[in-house]
């Protein structure tokens, strides 16, 4: 069984690493005028999966410290995304399903949401480990605000890709050999429950 202090410093350096996620998407943001307010469309509708240990356990502690009654909705939720995401795809249709975190709009898990969901709006690039570079124009509205700049400012994801995968080692430590990998959509890290380490 994990050691608690251990998780808990870990979690702390994942919120800490969160947080410079925020300051540097909302720094491009604000350089590109990019706000989610008014915003036609809904991000929280898009089906995309996670694929850390540490973000799914970290996920459940925001869920845990819900009442009762608010976790119970949410697994309801999750169970019913997971049902209808299935038989999309099935179908060969991608899910544009609203995330069963997501309530009248609003995140109701808002400290505890992954690292996809605070990168998503603007233009960004990653270097992968093997050196190719990957790049993404940044949400609708995004693209049609920077439209008239010379440049678009780039947030680079690179580091904090990196320390996220340090903060994975650190959590699965030798577990690292034999655990799956995870490719998990946020409902199916609920409905799966916290992660056996
Ligand atoms: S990220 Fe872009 S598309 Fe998504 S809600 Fe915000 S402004 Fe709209
Ligand atoms: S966790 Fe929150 S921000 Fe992320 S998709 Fe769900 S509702 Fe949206």
């Amino acid at each position: 069984m994990r050691k608690e202090p251990l998780e808990s410093t870990l979690f702390r350096k994942l919120s800490l690493l969160y947080s410079e996620m925020e300051e540097a998407y909302n720094q491009a943001a604000c350089k590109i005028g990019l706000s989610c307010r008014g915003c036609p469309d809904n991000c929280c509708t898009s089906h995309f999966q996670h694929h850390t240990y540490i973000e799914w356990a970290y996920l459940w502690k925001g869920i845990q410290s819900r009442p009762d009654e608010k976790q119970r909705e949410f697994m309801n939720r999750a169970g019913e995304y997971v049902r209808q995401s299935r038989d999309l795809l099935a179908r060969g249709i991608r899910p544009r399903i609203m995330c069963p975190l997501n309530d009248k709009g609003l995140c109701q898990l808002y400290e505890h949401r992954l690292m996809i969901c605070r990168m998503h709006g603007v233009p960004n690039s990653f270097v992968r480990p093997d050196g190719k570079k990957m790049s993404f124009p940044g949400c609708f509205r995004c693209q049609q605000l920077y439209s008239h700049l010379d440049e678009a400012p780039v947030l680079d994801r690179t580091g904090f890709y990196r320390n996220l995968a340090s903060l994975e080692m650190a959590f699965v430590g030798q577990n690292i050999k034999t655990l799956p990998r995870v490719s998990l959509t946020l409902a199916e890290m609920l409905v799966q429950g916290p992660p056996r380490i």
